[in-house]
């Protein structure tokens, strides 16, 4: 702890956005700059609390005091070096973690929590203006040849961790381009990719081989992979889409919410805007919002940056829906400090502009006479306490028809997709569909691994890092018997 007072004599502070009115116009980062005197009157909030609870609060376990007081101190480098220990790419996550470990800072009982997430943001951007980031290649290879399968952050993280093991990895990538959803899901507004495409410098200067444009499954066989390489890591994400299989779904104008972002992610990085994020054909060519009544169905992440990037192109109206009810305004009694809170949020995206609707049942999409999508039937909800389920419950007389000329799905994904590489190499699902593992290696073929959302469903960036980082050491100690690959050092206490 760098300041004993710190806590009473600073308000919490938050990097400030830029307007709303000028941001619409552009794809860039939302946030300004934080200055290094920021960062150290934030981090001199942080208490000598005793049991940092944030510690267990982050799925990766970062050793938040520790780094604050380095960067009290002004001792940037030490600070990056706690950081890394822990995480491997605390640029992504200082941009776009939900923070749970700020719902679990002791200092939030009371008062506002201190600003982890933009510190850790801070300490990665001064590491990297200050050279603290450097190539760092193993001394010794081992000889070992891994396959890493999907280039998300859990990939990455694997690659990184099984690299600096020094076993020799290749990431493959069906994508154009190497990120996974930091690439071809997540926005610019959010994540710019320059930050990407920065650390992968790093990376491969370290040896880590990336091959983009391999559908593994097609263009390299199961059978061929597994021969070729002395161990298999499987993190190829969660990417069937939740459908929303109602009357009309097959209009021009209703589409996965996942086609519409990652056009825009190609079109921002002068892509072409053929194929989508699996390499799969657009339907109906380029998706646009400009000049029309788009409605998000969803609430989630994936519906709020549907609502920034339609705004951005300059739809006639924003409205999102979602099914459930509405949450509360505050922390819900039911998830009490230190877990995370189930309670209302409010992005970036929604401060731009749109109408949000919840307890809302869609009905029916409806066509013009050419097959394009002019309306959406939609009904209002009660739930009702059954039996100690909660059970929708139509209000009569609540059906009508709202103006939309897009619809985008956004109401999750689902697990990954079993046909090709999967089935191919004889997996095991969980009963949500998922990879089923044992400790991240798969039940029925112990040179394959899995990690991320593919093997845990549906999450976060933060928790995609943490799995691959896991994953690698599980992967390293079936190569060598041993590891001396970092281990988590605290126990979950959120999940979120
Ligand atoms: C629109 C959107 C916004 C989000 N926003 C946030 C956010 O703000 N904060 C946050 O924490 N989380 C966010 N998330 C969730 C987060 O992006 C994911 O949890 C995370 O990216 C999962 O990482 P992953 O590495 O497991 O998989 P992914 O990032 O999905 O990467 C998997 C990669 O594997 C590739 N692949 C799959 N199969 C093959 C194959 N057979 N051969 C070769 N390559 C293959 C895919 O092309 C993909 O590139 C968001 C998700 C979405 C969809
Ligand atoms: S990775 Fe996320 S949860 Fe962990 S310290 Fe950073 S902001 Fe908090």
């Amino acid at each position: 702890m760098g300041k004993p007072t710190g806590f009473l004599e600073f308000t919490r502070e938050l990097p400030k956005k830029r307007d709303p009115q000028e941001r619409i116009h552009d794809y860039k980062e939302i946030e300004m700059p934080f200055s290094e005197q920021d960062s150290q009157r934030q981090s001199a909030r942080c208490m000598d609390c005793g049991t940092p609870f944030c510690h267990s609060g982050c799925p990766l376990g970062n050793i938040i005091p520790e780094f604050n007081d380095a960067v009290y101190e002004q001792n940037w480098e030490y600070a990056y070096e706690i950081l890394s220990s822990t995480n491997n790419f605390p640029e992504f996550t200082g941009r776009i973690c939900p923070a749970p470990c700020e719902s679990s800072c002791v200092l939030g009982i009371n008062k506002p929590p201190v600003a982890i997430e933009f510190i850790e943001k801070s300490i990665a951007e001064v590491a990297f203006e200050r050279g603290y980031i450097k190539p760092t290649p193993p001394t010794k290879r081992t000889g070992k040849r891994v396959a890493v399968v999907g280039s998300g952050p859990a990939g990455l993280a694997a690659a990184a961790q099984l690299n600096k093991a020094g076993h020799t990895v290749t990431v493959f990538e069906r994508a154009d381009q190497i990120g996974g959803l930091l690439r071809y899901g997540i926005p610019d507004f959010k994540l710019e990719k320059w930050t990407i495409d920065r650390r992968l410098a790093v990376m491969e200067a370290e040896g880590v081989e990336f091959k983009t444009g391999v559908n593994v499954g097609v263009d390299l066989k199961a059978k061929e992979l597994t021969e070729q390489f002395d161990l298999v890591m499987l993190t190829g994400g969660s990417t069937v889409p939740r459908d929303l299989p109602i009357p009309g779904r097959e209009l021009k104008g209703v589409y996965p919410a996942m086609e519409f972002l990652s056009q825009q992610n190609k079109r921002v990085s002068n892509r072409p805007v053929e194929v989508d994020h699996r390499g799969v054909a657009y339907n109906d060519g380029d998706i646009w919002a400009t000049g029309k009544n788009v409605v998000v169905i969803g609430g989630g992440d994936t519906g709020s940056d549907c609502v920034g990037t339609s705004n951005r192109h300059g739809a006639t109206s924003v409205t999102q829906i979602e099914l459930m009810p509405m949450p509360p305004k505050e922390r819900a009694t039911n998830t009490p400090w230190p877990n995370w809170p189930m309670m209302l949020r409010t992005s970036t995206s929604h401060e731009e502009g749109c109408e949000r609707y919840w307890s809302i049942n869609t009905k029916a999409f409806i066509g013009d006479e050419n097959g394009n999508l002019k309306a959406l039937r939609i009904a209002d909800l009660t739930w009702q306490n059954e039996g100690g389920k909660m059970q929708m419950v139509e209000l009569p007389g609540s059906e009508r028809d709202i103006p939309c000329e897009l619809a985008l799905l956004a109401a999750g994904f689902l697990h990954p997709e079993h046909n090709g590489l999967l089935d191919d190499l004889g997996l095991e699902f969980d009963d949500r569909g998922n990879v089923k593992t044992t400790h991240y290696q798969t039940t029925t073929n112990p040179k394959v691994f899995a990690a991320g959302d593919m093997r845990r469903g549906q999450s976060l960036v933060v928790w995609a890092i943490s799995e691959g980082r896991e994953a690698a050491r599980a992967a390293d100690c079936y190569l060598m018997g041993e590891t001396m690959l970092e281990a988590k050092a605290v126990s979950m206490l959120a999940t979120v």
